[in-house]
């Protein structure tokens, strides 16, 4: 099965990433991961997207694609995979659907994990970190024994900038405001599901297969 997984910061993406990864034998492919491995083999295109990272740039549409296109075509992808953190914009999903139906393939499913906003500043506010081990602690969700200080190693606990209440905020806008064309897309495809995430991770998960499984 062909999944693409989405969710605003803080929906919990990445613990439902794992369960997915558990429950099937399909690889978890995330555009940070790829893109780490595409520049540590040196590939043409990794060296390129290289040039991009360096400068502190995004890296351009034609590049990622391109990378996506190199993973995908790994003999581990031939059953399914499940991407994370692509497509991000419409024009990625049409490049990405391109690149699939030249393999006879497509999405079979593109999964959106939907969780109220005052919730998801509530859950991404509350992260701390560690000053010395870096450590992350959530207040909401897993707070520290004693506040402001770090169970693992007696260190200060602060908040990262963009972790504070107005900054969250307008990450999740811009967030949104990218989305919301792209899940209008899958929903056109009759390919899109979405999942309340506002629920413990193992209900959601149960939800997530589900639906895989009346999929399949
Ligand atoms: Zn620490």
């Amino acid at each position: 099965m062909n999944i693409v997984l989405m969710g605003p910061p803080g929906a919990g993406k990445g613990t439902q990433a794992e369960f997915i990864k558990k429950e099937y034998p399909i690889p978890h492919i995330s555009t940070g991961d790829m893109f780490r491995d595409a520049v540590s083999r040196e590939t043409e295109l990794g060296k390129e997207a290289k040039k991009y990272m360096d400068a502190g740039k995004l890296v351009p549409d034609e590049v990622t694609i391109g990378i996506v296109e190199e993973r995908l075509a790994e003999a581990d992808c031939q059953n399914g995979f499940l991407l994370d953190g692509f497509p991000r914009t419409t024009v990625q999903a049409e490049a990405l659907d391109r690149v699939l139906s030249s393999n006879g393939k497509k999405i079979d499913v593109a999964i959106n994990i939907t969780v109220p906003n005052e919730i998801l500043i509530k859950r991404l506010s509350g992260r701390v970190s560690c000053k010395e081990c870096k450590v992350v602690y959530n207040l909401q969700s897993n707070p520290p024994s004693t506040e402001g200080i770090c169970d693992k190693c007696g260190g200060e606990l602060i908040q990262r900038s963009d972790d504070q209440g107005e900054t969250v905020a307008e990450r999740l806008k811009v967030y949104q405001e990218q989305t919301n064309p792209l899940l209008t897309y899958y929903a056109r495809q009759n390919v899109l599901q979405e999942i309340d995430g506002n629920r413990d991770s193992k209900l959601v998960f149960a939800d997530i297969k589900n639906r895989l499984e009346s999929l399949r």
